[in-house]
This record gives structure tokens, C-alpha cells and sequence, in this order.
């Protein structure tokens, strides 16, 4: 027998055997917080939205958008949309106006759903249907009265979401994930953290950044208690921690870094010690430094993951192992600083240009209405993933450079060309390269080499602030040099790996 396997399965199963259960307890500082609710609860609001959808007209495979911050509606809506065919377009909501009006207008979303405290930066932005995340969105949405209408075709191979990632391109692409990407996602990145219902998961992530890394689905279908965080505070991670009796949670290095910040300032043990509470990180490797400071200090135990939106996004993952026993705290913080060995079902390879390539079914359908940049990254049957490797004799994988053009700052990825296109665009550039910098607190920061136009009198200020003005804030670079030339090659390709030397000399890696 084949049964679909569809993103539904996970709240089903969550209202079959945790009705009961407290399954959400949504932000408390929040306009219309939804406090807590059970899975009981959360299911019969995903019903009575679909239901809702149902009324508005949106039928199956129609796009619906959301640009919030975490909040229990939000996660609603990763259950609502994607079970009843229709497709979720999570937005990150640190855009700008023109970057979220590109994101829906080229997703076609039919209804876009805003947070209120985001609405305010982006009020302009709109779609056939708008409604603001909360009150209005309920009074709208919410038909208890009537069922939903089920999805008659449902596919596993039907996407489920689209989110969209800065690439090597200017322009954002829409990563098409299938509901069979996210069930083998949810299934093999949950056993392989260890995911049970004895859990309580903390949503230290962004729920808009690969589904929440999928995490979502996981903790819905063992009935893991799910404590939404709107915004990141060390201190406040903490506290939750204590009051909520959380055990696991995933966090790019930035987050685990405000975390050990505001660790010594606690008093009392830390929260999570007694329990051992994991952290799941990615986006970049950790020093070995700050994974033994994370099992030291705060006595959590610290787990690696490398992926990307495109593979759902669970590829490899380093644990501890029984093997590890009494070693050193120190060589097994190095060793745990590798990417890590693959998910079951995943095969890597590094290819002649040293590149990383994965084969599985996390791998995304395609790029959304880009049949060009889909070929491209799945060429040869091989998704390739544009950062630069080396798989060693255990089989772990380590990531060591990037060969795509993108920064990764605080957890998010930043196109540099997006950040030159914006630059060029500034009065006085004549020249500009962007690139990635080491920097203690976000991983890396953004630097612009500038050469100005003859006469131009243009400032590091003027310049930061005009990109400000145009892109989110956490895209604009933190420093500008000014020079005269800028290396290129024969061809006239900028060599930014020159640019970038001075400023790793002497890391082993070209990441951060
Ligand atoms: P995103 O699609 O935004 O999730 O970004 C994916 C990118 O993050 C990957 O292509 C890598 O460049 C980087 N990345 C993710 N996890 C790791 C890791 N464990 N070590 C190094 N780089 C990572």
C-alpha cells in the first residue's frame, strides 16, 4: 500500500494522541496572544481556517503569504495551508517594502497575512485578500461553523511552501518544498536529534527560515510542547528555559552567543542544566570555543546540523557519541565543530571543483518559476549546494568555504550582489565588491570595497545609510573601504577571494 505522505500527518496525529496536551504556548508580550493551547485547540483552528479559505475562494495550490515574527498564529498557518493543498509563503519579516512586494507579486500569493508590528513597515504591501495576524485575522477566517472541504488530489509531491532564500542571484528565489520534503525532513532530522514526547521545544529559530528547520512538524507529531519566542533575547531564552521546562531547541551560533552572554549574569544554576537541554545549531560552524562553553557552562549538550532552505533543510548532523565517553571537553568540541556525518537517506559527495553535493528526498522540487536555476542546481541528478567541503574518513562532513556569492550574518543569508546592485545605485560609486568579514558576535558582518567616481565625495556613513534606506537592515554593510582598484581576473571577474584574504588570514576556514 502507498499512502501519501502529507505535512497533515503530524497535527493529526498530535489531536489523536496529545488532545489534551498544552501543544502551543504562544509569545505572552504579543497583541492578541493566544497564551496556551492545547493540540486539541490548535487543530480545531487549523480546521476552522481552512475552513475559512474555503470560503474566501482560495482552492488548492493558490499561494497565501505571512510576513510575522514567531507567534502561535503564525505556526497555525504552517498546519492550516500546506493540509488543505494550498501554499504557504513564509516571509522573512526583517524585508523591506520592495523586498516583500517582489516575494508575493512573484509568488502570485493570493491572500497575504501581516503582523501587526511588521504591518508598520510594510503597510503598502498587499495581495487580492489582506488581513492583519490576530483579531482581524480570526474575525475574518475562523468559520468554526462549518468543516473543511477536503483536498480531493492530495499529493505527496504537491509543494507545500515556498520560501524564499537570498542565492547568488539579486533577486531572492522561491524554494519549492514538496510535502514529501518535509515529511522525510520532520521524520529523519527528529530521530536523529532524538526528538520524543517527553520534549518541550523552544522556538529560538525563525518559524519563516526553512519551515523552522522542519522542527514544527517533528514536535506536532509527538506531541512536544512548542513555546513560541518573538524575539531573541539571551536572557529571556533563559528564563523560558526554567519556566517552561525546555529541553530543545535550534539556533544559529548568534543566538547560542546571547545566550552565554547573559549565562553569567543569572543567578542561581542555569536553566536546562539539569535536564540537559540540546541546542541544535547551524547556519555556520561554531568555534570549538563556544561549543565548550555551551556544554560547560551552561551544561546544555550541543548538536551540529548543516543544510539549506533547498534540502528542507536537515542533511548532516554531528552528535556526541557513546565512543566520546570521558574525552576532553576540548577535542570533542573540535570534533563536534564539523558539519557533521549524513541524515539516513542522504548521500554527499564533493565534486572536482571541490564543491558539496547531496542526493535525497529533502532536495527541493525546484525554484519557483525559474526552470533554469533548477537545472542548474540539480545537474547531473546531484542538488549542488554552492559551499565549498571535504568529507573525511569517518564520513563527516566539513564546510569550508562557499563558493556561492552569499554572506551568512546572524543566522540569515545575504546576497552580496544584491547588496552591490543597491551600492551601485548609490550617488558616487563607480566600483564596489561586497564580502563577507569574521565577526565575534553575528559569525560574519558586511564589508563594501568602494571605488568612488571620479570627484565623488561619498561617505562610509552616506553609503551604509542609502542601503539602509533600501534593503533590511541586517543586509547593509557595517563597514566601506575605500580603494582605488579592485582585483579582477582576465575576464574582468572581481577576485574576491583576494579582497577577502587580509581579513582570514590565518583561519582554517573561509566561513564563520
Ligand atoms: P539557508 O538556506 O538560509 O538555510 O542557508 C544555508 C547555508 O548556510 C548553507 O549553504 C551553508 O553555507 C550555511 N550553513 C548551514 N549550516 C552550516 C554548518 N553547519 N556549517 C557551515 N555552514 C552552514
Amino acid at each position: 500500500m502507498k499512502v501519501p505522505l502529507l505535512s497533515s500527518d503530524f497535527l493529526d496525529r498530535a489531536e489523536t494522541v496529545y488532545a489534551d496536551r498544552v501543544g502551543v504556548i504562544d509569545e505572552p508580550t504579543s497583541e492578541d496572544s493566544l497564551g496556551e493551547l492545547t493540540y486539541g485547540e490548535v487543530a480545531r483552528r487549523v480546521r476552522a481556517l481552512q475552513a475559512g479559505l474555503d470560503e474566501l475562494g482560495v482552492g488548492a495550490g493558490e499561494r497565501v503569504a505571512v510576513v510575522s515574527p514567531n507567534s502561535a498564529r503564525l505556526l497555525e498557518l504552517f498546519y492550516a495551508v500546506p493540509s488543505s493543498g494550498r501554499v504557504l509563503v513564509p516571509i522573512n519579516f526583517r524585508l523591506r517594502t520592495e523586498e516583500v512586494e517582489y516575494i508575493v507579486e512573484h509568488s502570485g500569493a493570493s491572500v497575504l497575512l501581516v503582523d501587526p508590528e511588521t504591518n508598520q513597515d510594510i503597510p503598502t504591501v498587499t495581495a487580492k485578500h489582506r488581513f492583519l495576524l490576530g483579531k482581524e485575522s480570526d474575525d475574518a477566517l475562523l468559520r468554526v461553523d462549518r468543516e473543511p472541504e477536503p483536498w480531493g488530489d492530495a499529493s505527496e509531491d504537491a509543494t507545500a511552501t515556498i520560501n524564499y532564500t537570498s542565492g547568488t542571484t539579486a533577486r531572492p528565489k522561491g524554494v519549492q518544498i514538496t510535502h514529501r520534503n518535509i515529511w522525510v525532513n520532520a521524520m529523519t532530522f527528529g530521530l536523529h536529534a532524538g526528538v520524543s514526547d517527553w520534549d518541550v521545544y523552544l522556538h529560538t529559530l525563525p518559524m519563516f527560515h526553512a519551515n523552522g528547520w522542519g522542527m514544527l512538524y517533528t514536535t506536532a507529531g509527538l506531541g512536544v510542547p512548542q513555546v513560541v519566542l518573538r524575539k531573541v533575547d539571551g536572557t529571556e531564552i533563559l528564563t523560558r528555559v526554567g519556566k517552561h521546562g525546555v529541553t530543545l531547541m535550534c539556533a544559529a551560533p548568534a543566538v547560542v552567543n546571547a545566550v552565554l552572554d547573559a549565562a553569567p549574569g543569572w543567578e542561581g544554576p542555569v536553566p536546562g542544566r539539569d535536564r540537559i537541554a540540546r541546542v541544535i545549531c547551524a547556519g555556520a560552524p561554531p568555534p570549538s570555543k563556544t561549543i565548550e562553553r555551551i556544554e560547560e557552562e551552561l551544561g546544555w549538550e550541543f548538536c551540529e546540523i548543516y543544510g539549506l532552505t533547498e534540502t528542507s533543510p536537515f542533511l548532516t548532523i554531528n552528535r556526541r557519541q557513546r565512543e566520546d565517553g570521558d574525552k576532553p571537553i576540548a577535542e570533542i568540541a573540535r570534533a563536534m565543530s564539523r558539519a557533521g556525518a549524513p541524515g539516513i537517506g542522504v548521500q554527499l559527495c564533493i565534486s572536482e571543483a571541490g564543491e558539496v553535493l547531496a542526493r535525497s528526498n529533502v532536495v527541493l522540487e525546484g525554484y519557483w518559476q525559474q526552470p533554469d536555476a533548477t537545472a542548474d542546481a540539480l545537474e547531473g541528478g546531484w542538488f549542488h549546494t554552492g559551499d565549498g567541503g571535504s568529507i573525511d574518513e569517518q564520513g563527516y562532513l566539513t564546510i569550508s568555504d562557499r563558493k556561492k556569492d552569499i554572506i551568512i550574518t546572524g543566522g540569515e543569508n545575504v546576497s552580496s550582489i544584491e547588496v552591490e546592485d543597491c551600492l551601485y545605485a548609490a550617488a558616487g560609486v563607480a566600483e564596489c565588491a561586497v564580502i563577507g568579514v569574521p565577526d565575534e558576535k553575528w559569525g560574519e558582518t558586511i564589508k563594501a570595497i568602494v571605488v568612488r567616481a571620479p570627484g565623488a565625495e561619498c561617505t562610509e556613513a552616506d553609503l551604509i545609510a542609502h542601503c539602509k534606506q533600501r534593503m533590511a537592515g541586517y543586509k547593509a554593510p557595517t563597514s566601506i573601504d575605500f580603494v582605488e582598484t579592485i582585483p579582477r581576473t582576465a575576464t574582468g571577474k572581481v577576485q574576491k577571494f583576494k579582497l577577502r584574504e587580509p581579513y582570514w588570514s590565518g583561519r582554517a576556514r573561509q566561513v564563520n
